[in-house]
């Protein structure tokens, strides 16, 4: 199965804009009475049955833990008897609990935060099978015939699964889940392979000695929306001119990712081209933006760079794996040395045992790479020094 997402820009009319508006509205009650439920649970057993804390405590007759399928159901016997629920798509408001059930699951999986209340909804998602494009309008449940922005063409052969609308500071945007039915292999390692290092003082370092500084694009943007911002401290919350330039900051805001989405785009295809592997270190960027490298990392969304690489790798057949981060900068890529921690002044690996000489990213690369060709076919090699294994995957 081949999933691809198209993105289109809508051409909604006043009344398609009250729909989607009043949907978007709907789906934010849902969001968050679902998660004030979930949330009422996780109070109601923060503390054991024979001791109450000191502060307050929470009384609530017990209950089973509402999960999706609770809330679904509950959902669908709401709505009976609430006007305001029935009004909205049923589709939307289930794939609204939906995501609220995805994003409790991730909070367990991969240690992201607790799920919190939504001021504003920006998207809902509707799944049917009748979706269908016909020139330049969409036609799908809900809004009938949509009027869209034909920027490119869907491939033969996929169909249309989901449509996520989704609001903008520019306007309103579809996201069109498309599939086609085939096997795809994912995969498989060959070819020439690359190590990618990453860091704050140069953006990405290749096995291949390529060097990417951190892009400064985006300075002049951000400098333009820190303006922005210190202008609206003197404006009425709420009046005519704070509403304006907030809508300023917003689309100044989207262009910003706009263009660095675009940029990680082109990256990712200028790394797999001519490119039968690609090893890249496993690195969790909630915990790196929270450290020294707040500003830098955010800016350079290295985190989403890497999903776009996955993905882009997964469309040019090329072979993507993380390896273990640990100690890439202290291991020496010839010999497999330890050559201890270095400064971030020292910009070159010099390694006392076997002479090896390189620039420090691109050796930190080097590393990242043979791990990778390890871990895929070579036997994993014991390495001389503090026990370190050269091939070990997390
Ligand atoms: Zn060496």
């Amino acid at each position: 199965m081949l999933n691809l997402t198209y993105n289109y820009k809508l051409e909604p009319t006043a009344k398609q804009i009250e729909i989607i508006e009043h949907n978007l509205k709907v789906c934010k009650s849902v969001w968050n009475y679902a998660l004030y439920i979930r949330k009422l649970w996780y109070n109601s057993r923060s503390c054991d049955i024979n001791k109450c804390s000191i502060i307050s405590e929470y009384v609530v007759s017990p209950f089973e833990y509402p999960n999706y399928h609770a809330q679904s159901s509950a959902l669908t016997k709401a709505k009976k008897t609430n006007p305001f629920l029935k009004s909205g798509n049923a589709q939307a408001m289930q794939q609204t609990l939906r995501k609220l059930d995805r994003a409790f699951n991730d909070m367990k999986s991969k240690g992201m935060g607790f799920p919190r209340y939504k001021k504003k909804m920006k998207s809902f998602n509707i799944l049917s099978n009748k979706f269908e494009i016909n020139g330049n309008s969409l036609k799908m449940p809900l809004l009938k015939n949509v009027k869209l922005r034909k920027s490119r063409d869907i491939p033969d052969g996929f169909k249309i699964k989901q449509v996520q609308i989704l609001k903008k500071a520019s306007g309103y945007y579809a996201n069109l889940m498309i599939e086609l039915d085939v096997d795809i292999p994912s995969p498989l390692p060959h070819g020439h392979a690359v190590g990618v290092d990453v860091g704050i003082k140069s953006m990405l370092s290749t096995s291949d000695g390529l060097i990417i500084h951190r892009p400064k694009f985006l300075n002049k943007a951000l400098r333009k929306i820190k303006l922005l911002q210190r202008k609206l401290k003197n404006k009425d919350i709420g009046s005519e001119k704070w509403n304006k330039l907030q809508r300023k900051i917003a689309l100044l805001h989207e262009a910003v990712a706009n263009r660095r989405k675009d940029y990680h785009f082109k990256l990712a295809r200028q790394l797999t081209s001519g490119v039968g592997m690609i090893f890249v270190e496993d690195i969790n960027f909630t915990s790196w933006s929270k450290g020294i490298f707040c500003k830098q990392s955010l800016d350079m969304a290295l985190g989403q760079f890497f999903n776009i690489l996955e993905y882009v790798c997964s469309v040019t057949d090329t072979y993507f794996s993380k390896v273990d981060k640990n100690f890439t900068s202290q291991i020496c890529p010839n010999c497999g040395t330890h050559t201890g921690k270095k400064t971030l002044d020292i910009r070159v690996h010099k390694c006392n045992e076997c002479g090896y000489e390189q620039d420090r990213d691109i050796a930190a690369a080097e590393v990242v790479c043979n791990r990778g060709l390890t871990a895929v076919g070579a036997p994993v090699v014991k390495l001389p020094s503090n026990g370190v294994l050269a091939g070990t995957t997390v």
